[in-house]
């Protein structure tokens, strides 16, 4: 029997995808690159949901309307946002999450600790992990066929219309396919080629650590570019791109090697000079542009410093600190010029204004 959709991928695209090609009736197959306990793709990693609503919702509090949402995505996208598609991401976001429950997808409130966004995000109850889980649930449930560890290398088009996808020598035919295989952020080579070199030599990229999966490396993508003319669009180089514990693993890292600091202190690099106003777009900028301003500096390390003020006011590091009980001390430890940090931690305190600082009330 021929299929009727065909999805290739297994995160929160695909799997969204395919659950709603089979409420409508449709005969489906989801081909997942990634053996089971890997399955998910950035999908398993993930927190919360951004929302658009009106008023206090379930585990929403206040009101996030819609042109805020919007103004926020303008900030972190220096404006280069398309307008039409952006606007019924928001407003699908509104409503989309009763279609999640009835998939098991359920929602707490917004952690302790984490900033904002107990207005603007609902959490998934047992993070990203438990989400594709619901759906994966979900969908063998429906009688969504599932293949593991069929990494698609490339598709067949006839006219412009899809005919088969080939998983190694095995060639699949559908009657249509849904292509939802992420990007290409664990493809070291593609980003070291869109990062090039840098004015001290360095190739930037090789000091990535990818805090998702290792699945999406792009085949498909650069298949689609290099032999069907698909269009390029965009700027290889842009990412939301986080600052993550340089001794997190290669891959899969997750959310609990982020940086959460940062806002909360200084941030010098191997020169132990600040580089970026680190209060500059408190929420929701911070986590999204923090990666690149650390990827241009040399060797591509910034060290975090806060006080003892700060600790316990950021979702804890997994990896420990460095503590010491002086500025020369800590620079000795970190490995940074004594008294070229001193002298910048003192201009950046003799900058401050003196007053109360609540940073859950800005
Ligand atoms: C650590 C982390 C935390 C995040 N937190 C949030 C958050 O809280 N909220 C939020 O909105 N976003 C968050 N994001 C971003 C979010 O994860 C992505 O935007 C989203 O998951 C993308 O979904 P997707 O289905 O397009 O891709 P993915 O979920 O990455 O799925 C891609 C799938 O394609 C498969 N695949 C790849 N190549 C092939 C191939 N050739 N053949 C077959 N299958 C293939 C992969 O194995 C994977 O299953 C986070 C990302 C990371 C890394």
């Amino acid at each position: 029997m021929v299929i009727d959709v065909l999805v290739i991928g297994g995160g929160n695209a695909a799997l969204c995808a395919a659950l709603m090609a089979r409420e409508a009736g449709a005969s489906v197959l989801l081909l997942e690159a990634a053996p089971q306990a890997w399955r998910g793709g950035n999908s398993m990693h993930v927190r919360n949901l951004r929302c658009m609503h009106d008023a206090p919702q379930d585990v929403l509090v206040d009101a996030y309307p819609e042109e805020e949402f919007w103004q926020d995505l303008l900030k972190v996208t220096g404006g280069r946002t398309n307008e039409a598609l952006a606007r019924r991401v928001i407003r699908d976001s509104a409503t989309c999450r009763p279609w999640m429950r009835r998939h098991g997808v359920h929602f707490q409130p917004s952690l302790s600790g984490a900033l904002h966004t107990a207005r603007t995000n609902a959490f998934f109850m047992g993070g990203g992990k438990a989400l594709v889980n619901a759906y994966y649930r979900s969908a063998q449930h429906l009688g969504v066929q599932v293949r593991y560890e069929s990494p698609v290398q490339r598709i067949e088009m006839d006219n412009g219309r899809f005919v088969a996808a080939w998983v190694g020598d095995e060639r699949i035919t559908a009657r249509s396919c849904v292509l939802a295989a992420g990007g290409f952020e664990s493809n070291r080579d593609w980003l070291r080629q869109a990062w090039g070199q840098n004015a001290l030599g360095e190739w930037p990229a090789d000091n990535f650590l990818i805090r998702g999966t290792r699945f999406n490396t792009g085949v498909l993508l650069k298949h689609l570019l290099d032999d069907h003319g698909a269009d390029a669009i965009g700027d290889a180089t842009q990412a939301h791109m986080v600052a993550i514990d340089a001794r997190a693993p290669l891959y899969d890292g997750g959310i609990c090697t982020r940086i959460d600091c940062v806002s909360l202190g200084v941030v010098v690099n191997q020169a132990a000079q600040r580089f970026y106003d680190e209060g500059a777009g408190f929420w929701p900028k911070r986590y999204a542009i923090w990666g690149r301003l650390v990827a241009q500096q040399p060797g591509q390390i910034g060290y975090s410093i806060i006080d003892a003020k700060a600790v316990g006011r950021f979702m804890p590091p997994v990896f420990d600190g460095v503590r010491a009980d002086s500025l020369g001390d800590l620079a000795r430890q970190l490995g940074l010029d004594a008294p070229t940090f001193e002298a910048t931690v003192a201009a950046y305190n003799a900058a401050c204004r003196p007053g109360t600082f609540d940073h859950t009330r800005l």
